[in-house]
């Protein structure tokens, strides 16, 4: 499977990391744990294999983590910009590809431009049923999680 391995930073700096792993996941998720602890709808996010695969290599007195129920986010303390965030026990992390290095070629792809490469774009949407409005953007729409009731971009029943 697919292999991350990009810098990360918070919004202000002062809390650096290293994102490496097998990519579990690499879509657009509308839940609100993902959409209202950072205001945005949806969010981006790459899921990593392994309770490991996010290493704090700068900042590590500034990490503060929020705790709701089993969901765990990882913020600065200084900017409160998000580092990570996991479920309890699920043995995987999250990060984000708008705070990674991936737009200025450090995952290993020569790309010059802003935009983050097509190997990274999102791949699907999950908890789709929480979406705020439709989505015509061709990719594979899940009401929860995948493989489990696609839907069309209407939010209705694929089949
Ligand atoms: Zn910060
Ligand atoms: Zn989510």
């Amino acid at each position: 499977m697919k292999e991350l391995k990009a810098k990360g930073a918070c919004h202000c700096g002062a809390v650096e990391y290293l994102a490496r792993g097998e990519v579990m996941m690499n879509g657009l998720c509308h839940c609100p744990n993902c959409t209202r602890s950072k205001g945005v709808s949806p969010a981006h996010l790459i899921a990593l294999h392994g309770e490991n695969s996010v290493e704090v290599t700068q900042g590590d007195e500034l990490l503060q983590t929020r705790v709701l129920d089993k969901f765990h986010l990882v913020t600065c303390k200084m900017c409160h910009g998000p580092v990570m965030q996991y479920q309890e026990g699920m043995g995987f992390r999250v990060v984000f590809p708008v705070s990674l290095d991936l737009r200025r070629g450090d995952a290993g792809s020569d790309h010059g431009a802003d935009r983050i490469p097509d190997e990274w774009k999102p791949q699907l949407h999950l908890n789709y049923e929480n979406r705020l409005f439709d989505w015509d953007d061709g990719l594979p729409k899940f009401k929860v999680f995948p493989p489990d009731s696609p839907l069309k971009s209407d939010g209705t029943p694929l089949d």
